[in-house]
């Protein structure tokens, strides 16, 4: 085939094919998943990310979105709130990635799933191949297959930790829904931090990150590792007692947090790296899915109009890497118990400064699209 594959459709994924779909290009969008499927994630949507949902012609509030207004960092008994610097919304990926899905669709894209693509040639034609046989050589690729490596196209993903992530929804009991309400809840944890706010229908979103050897410790597995929170953690204890597991849990290990793709004359030059190919944000700040339809957007823009990928990486990159830069260094404080104690003390006598963390760790407005 000619025209554009898009592999993954994720965030990022979907919002290009919206926008290729929508200027009348042939594309092709192959997602491994079969079906909408539970993804990890806080599901928190940030400003930026909720105006670029808006742009591609999604209704956040008609899906069922829940409000989010302020923030509760929490360490063991101790809670500090703060207005958010602006409204967040809380909605499932579940949700929110099949209605950009649906919307690529709508504008013409053919959206292929239940196929893992691996690139067999990057250099020279593009050759993509997937389990079923097929083969595609399109003209240009867009990368949008998450945070880990694709099969024929590796990053120098450097920035590794040991972490793992979970994400469950459950069904709190009507009192902690109405105490959840409206806020985002961060909870630091010795070894990780947990995220708790509401999405659609009241849902309430667990995600959080522990150490691997935190969770060999409980037994290796979410059943085990639960327990061992509630008993350790009196506000997790509080919010979950009588709720009931709704979905998940999903899991995720080895996240490169901090990565930025740095562009080499080794790229190839018909691929166009999107969302978490091109950079991973420390998931706390909430606004991975803001870097991910924003570099989307960046991306076909440059592609429609005739530009390469290597000037489109150069670009992103100098809008993406400070915001990454400061959230990995506030990830780094964060994660020892001394910077714990501090950023409650100071975020105590300062609420600001929370407003301050959220601003330096956003999208630059000079860069919205
Ligand atoms: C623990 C955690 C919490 C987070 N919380 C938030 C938050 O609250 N707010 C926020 O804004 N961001 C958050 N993020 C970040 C956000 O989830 C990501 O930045 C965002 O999902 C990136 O979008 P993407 O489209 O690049 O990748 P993804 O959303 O991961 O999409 C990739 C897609 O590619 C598909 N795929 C993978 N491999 C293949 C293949 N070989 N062939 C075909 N398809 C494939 C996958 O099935 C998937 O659908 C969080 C991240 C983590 C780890």
């Amino acid at each position: 085939m000619s025209g554009t594959v898009v592999a993954g459709g994720g965030l990022a994924g979907a919002s290009a094919a919206c926008v290729l779909a929508a200027a009348g290009r042939d594309v092709v969008v192959i997602e491994r998943q079969p079906a909408p499927s539970d993804k990890i994630c806080g599901e928190f949507i940030s400003a930026e990310a909720q105006s670029y949902v808006a742009r591609l012609g999604i209704d956040l509030a008609a899906l069922g979105a829940h409000r989010i207004n302020a923030v509760r960092l929490v360490h063991r008994e101790r809670v500090v709130s703060s207005a958010l610097p602006f409204t967040g919304f809380g909605l499932s990926r579940r949700v929110l990635d099949e209605a950009l899905l649906r919307r690529a669709a709508q504008l013409g894209a053919d959206i292929r799933r239940g196929e893992a693509i691996h690139v067999r040639q990057a250099h020279g034609p593009l050759v993509l191949d997937v389990p079923s046989g097929a083969e595609y050589r399109p003209d240009t690729l867009f990368l949008a297959t998450g945070k880990h490596d694709l099969r024929g196209l590796r990053r120098n993903t450097r920035a590794q930790n040991d972490l793992v992530g979970f994400k469950v929804h459950l069904r709190l009991v009507p009192t902690q829904i109405a105490a959840l309400a409206g806020h985002v809840e961060l909870i630091m944890l010795p070894d990780g931090y947990a995220g708790l706010q509401l999405v659609e229908d009241n849902l309430a979103n667990l995600c959080l990150l522990v150490s691997t050897a935190r969770l060999q410790r409980a037994g290796g597995t979410w059943e085990g590792l639960l327990p061992d929170l509630l008993h350790t953690e009196p506000h997790l204890h509080t919010r979950l007692t009588g709720a009931i597991l709704a979905s998940g849990p999903v899991s995720i290990f080895r996240v490169p947090y901090g990565f930025v793709h740095m562009p080499t004359r080794d790229d190839p030059p018909g691929v166009f790296r999107l969302g978490d190919q091109m950079g991973v944000i420390p998931s706390f700040t909430g606004d991975g899915m803001s870097i991910a339809m924003h570099s989307a957007i960046l991306a076909a823009g440059f592609h429609l109009s005739g530009s390469q990928a290597a000037d489109y990486h150069r670009v992103l990159r100098g809008d993406i890497r400070g915001q990454i830069r400061r959230a990995a260094a506030l990830n780094r404080i964060a994660t020892t118990g001394a910077g714990r104690m501090m950023l409650m003390r100071l975020s105590a006598i300062w609420p600001a400064g929370m407003q301050l963390a959220a601003r330096l760790t956003r999208v630059p407005s000079r860069a919205l699209l």
